[in-house]
């Protein structure tokens, strides 16, 4: 166990609202370290405001210097209309997933009393399961290198053994420790086998793995049936895992059932590295206004120090997360906040400000 641990921050706040996401998080952060643990922040530029004025989106120095930290802070970069020559958009936050290796991007789906919520089941008002979002190969490790020719054109989606591997055994391993917490022990294979040679390989490893995880469920579900499912009856889910562009897509639906992207933390998480940011986009439609929702960034704030405290077995660390996790939560609950978003009126300060007030 570790007492008065000092972890290094690399905070990148990126473009548009990551600026506006980032600044309250490290406020929150500031508030809840200090006592057992110490937070030191070192701030990096990258994103597409970046790369206009010098090329780079995220320079090698900077790179490498983030690759030293212990753990990695990113609001939000991009922009639509700053793109590479061939018309991507700017995405560093992609390349790092592949450059740290940062297989499995967690993204939690919670709601809880007090959260204004799109279903009317009370039970879509108290989700709690994990979508998993392989995030280092799938149809985006093709993005790259698409072609047009002919009349027609190709992206290549690549599903390998090793990534499968460990994707399927951190979601194993996830559902085992939420089990002891009370939640059911299931794991959920989200693909396409039924169509596709790669997903029927993706579920082949699944079963694999599956039969060394004797104590947790294992089941699969076709995309299209899971995007019914998250609509229908969100709350069967445990802990979903699922390729790339499929985790993409259905993490913003995710998002939409928690009120909004504004509300959707998430940690992408690798063997050494992890990057910490919200679901969303830079939204360029609200930049600059004071309506950006910071709760997202701040849920991902409290992820950050849940995974350094496991990993460097420091307990005030945890505490901390827990601290940061349930004033959000109070926030909401006794507040009555109406983010922006779902057409309220608390923008970031306020909302920003409860979650102070809670802590
Ligand atoms: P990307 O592909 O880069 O993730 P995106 O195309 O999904 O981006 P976003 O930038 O996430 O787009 O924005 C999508 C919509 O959600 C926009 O209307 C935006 O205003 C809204 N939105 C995103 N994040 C927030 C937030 N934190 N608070 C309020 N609204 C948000």
């Amino acid at each position: 166990m570790i007492n008065n641990a000092v972890f290094r921050i690399a905070v990148l706040p990126g473009d548009g609202i990551g600026h506006e996401v980032t600044a309250p998080a490290l406020g929150l952060l500031d508030m809840v370290s200090g006592d057992g643990f110490a937070l030191e922040f070192a701030h990096h530029e990258g994103g597409a405001d970046l790369y206009r004025r010098t090329g780079d989106a995220l320079p090698a120095g900077t790179l490498a210097a983030v690759g030293e930290a212990d753990a990695i802070l990113l609001g939000a970069m991009g922009h639509p209309d700053i793109r590479y020559p061939d018309g991507r958009e700017i995405a560093p936050q992609v390349d790092m997933r592949e450059h740290f290796g940062l297989f499995a991007g967690v993204r939690p789906v919670r709601t809880w009393p007090g959260l204004e919520v799109p279903l009317a089941d009370p039970r879509a008002g108290d989700l709690d399961f994990i979508l998993i979002r392989e995030s280092t190969e799938g149809l985006f490790a093709g993005r790259a290198t698409g072609r047009v020719e002919g009349g027609a054109a190709h992206d290549t989606l690549t599903i390998t053994r090793a990534a499968s591997e460990r994707l399927f055994d951190f979601a194993f391993d996830l559902a085992r420790s939420r089990k002891s917490r009370g939640h059911p022990g299931k794991v959920t294979c989200i693909d396409k086998a039924n169509v596709f040679r790669s997903f029927r390989f993706f579920r082949e490893i699944f079963l694999e793995r599956a039969s060394g995880h004797p104590d947790i469920e294992a089941e699969f579900c076709h995309v299209d049936a899971a995007a019914m499912h998250l609509v229908r009856n969100p709350w069967i889910f445990d802990v979903a895992v699922t390729e790339n562009m499929f985790g993409d897509i259905l993490s913003d639906l995710g998002a939409a059932l928690m009120g909004g992207l504004g509300m959707a933390p998430s940690a992408d998480i690798g063997a050494r590295h992890a990057v910490f940011q919200p679901c969303h986009g830079t939204a360029p439609d609200i930049a600059g206004q004071g309506k950006a929702n910071p709760t997202a960034m701040i849920l991902s704030a409290a992820m950050m120090l849940d995974w350094l405290g496991r990993r460097h077995d420091a307990p005030a660390c945890i505490e901390a997360a827990r601290r940061l996790d349930r004033a959000v939560c109070a926030a909401f609950a006794e507040e009555g906040i109406s983010t922006v978003e779902v057409g309220g009126g608390d923008g970031t300060d306020a909302v920003a400000e409860a979650v102070a007030r809670h802590l």
